[in-house]
């Protein structure tokens, strides 16, 4: 096992800087429960993929890059089960080379398995739950070092409460799975006016088995992704790939970016040139999970906020009326998703299909006035934040939108009364 004395944290987005005292990699879980059992505070960190202050820990943070096997595979079945470690990449390699996939995913796999149902993450599909709802089964290793398992099935009203609960009730050492066979995507994207998009929206969700947006703002039109589930063979040429994948969506984008940030007048031009090279449509077809990830987006801010799927129009038109009538010069996209809502406590889908959107922005310069904006409108349709991306903690009103978050906070208190598990933002949240 790796130790690490004062280890230096920082996420992804690098807006989050901690010294922690105590590192550890633990590669068994008999090293991993006797961590837990020797420290009064302890947190989990599994990619520092969060943009919230999840992870640092006053004393000691567990990371499980070396527990990371997968334990059983039954194709039968279609189940899978991994230690908690384990990369969504090293999941969809693995799969792969299985004839199987995972059923759903989000834009980037660099997370781990745990790290991202603990915060809800997830992928867009209006008949698709966040990725939490692939979890049959997982085992949470509580604060006096015990472990339980907990099945969607057998043990259903705790599993619904326990399931995302950003590291706040133990440690998730194993879990199962609900995968599929192998399936590709027929992705067709294309461009259309904003307005069209929106006077259309209802038929493109329902029509689209993954259907995603993407709005330069200070530019009329939308960026509309559909992707149909197919098992027609892959078309996709690697030169495409790479012009589009690696020269325009990262070489080219990001000199922009950097011009954009001395000049920030010149961004809503480069928004425009950029929706440009989306105008021819794309119609291809290639393996599901190369085509839910996208490209390794440039390092930026971020917030996200999942909204009744009803409002979905509303909310839309009031964004962009915001942002357009409002200073801001952005220079990203703002992503807009839809998932089916789902029965975990803390699931910012919960009990409500959702629209998502992701208000994103390259440079901390502007940050704070926009956040604050978006937050004000968001609040103003009832939304609830992506626990791993920016949000003001308000727990009168975090609570309010959660009518599970009285039973959540009884159960910490069950498995961990002592707050082991605590840091600064775990204790203002609960
Ligand atoms: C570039 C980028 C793209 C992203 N794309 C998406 C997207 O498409 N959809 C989406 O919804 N989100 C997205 N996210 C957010 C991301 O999926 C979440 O923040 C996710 O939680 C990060 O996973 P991680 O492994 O890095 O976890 P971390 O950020 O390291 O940790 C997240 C939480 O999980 C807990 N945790 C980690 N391991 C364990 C464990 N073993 N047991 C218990 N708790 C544990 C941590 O304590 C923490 O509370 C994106 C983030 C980035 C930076």
């Amino acid at each position: 096992m790796k130790v690490q004395r004062n280890f230096s944290f920082r996420n992804w987005a690098a807006n989050i800087e901690a010294t922690i005292p105590y590192y550890y990699q633990p590669d068994t879980e008999e090293q991993l429960i006797a961590i837990i059992k020797q420290h009064t505070k302890v947190r989990m960190v599994g990619t520092g993929h969060s943009w919230s202050a999840l992870c640092p820990s006053q004393e000691a943070l567990i990371n499980l890059d070396a527990y990371n096997k997968v334990l059983a595979l039954d194709k039968n079945a279609k189940t899978i089960t991994v230690q908690a470690g384990i990369k969504l990449w090293q999941l969809n390699e693995y799969l792969d080379s299985q004839g199987m996939a995972m059923t759903n995913l989000g834009s980037i796999a660099k997370q781990s398995i745990a790290g991202a149902i603990s915060t809800g993450t997830h992928g867009s599909g209006i008949n698709y739950q966040v990725l939490a709802s692939l979890a049959l089964s997982f085992t949470l290793i509580k604060a006096d070092g015990s472990k339980i398992t907990l099945d969607k099935v057998k043990d259903t009203e705790t599993f619904q409460l326990a399931l995302i609960s950003l590291g706040s009730l133990g440690l998730i050492s194993e879990m199962t799975l609900s995968i599929s066979d192998a399936f590709r995507l027929h992705d067709h994207t294309s461009v259309v006016d904003y307005d069209d998009m929106l006077r259309d929206l209802d038929s493109y969700i329902r029509h689209t088995d993954h259907f995603k947006i993407w709005w330069f703002p200070h530019v009329d039109k939308a960026v509309l992704y559909q992707y149909n589930r197919t098992q027609e063979a892959a078309n996709d040429s690697r030169l495409r790939q790479w012009l589009m994948d690696e020269v325009l969506s990262v070489v080219v984008y990001r000199t922009l970016v950097f011009i954009g940030n001395i000049f920030p007048s010149l961004r809503p031009v480069f928004n425009k040139l950029l929706v440009r090279s989306f105008e021819k449509p794309l119609d291809r077809i290639e393996k599901s999970y190369k085509v839910f990830n996208v490209p390794a987006p440039p390092v930026h801010r971020e917030t996200e906020w999942a909204f009744d799927i009803k409002d979905a129009t509303a909310v839309l038109a009031a964004y962009k009326n915001m942002i357009d009538r409002s200073s801001h010069k952005i220079n990203f996209i703002q992503e807009i998703r839809f998932v089916k809502g789902d029965s975990f406590a803390l699931s910012p889908a919960y009990q409500r299909d959702s629209v998502w959107v992701g208000c994103y922005l390259i440079g901390d310069r502007g940050w704070p006035e926009l956040l604050s904006d978006f937050e004000k409108l968001a609040r103003s349709f009832k939304g609830r934040p992506h626990w791993g991306k920016e949000f003001t903690i308000d727990t009168a009103y975090l609570s309010a939108q959660y009518p599970q978050f009285g039973a959540f906070i009884a159960l910490r208190r069950e498995f961990d009364p002592s707050g082991k598990f605590d840091n600064k933002m775990i204790s203002e949240l609960f």
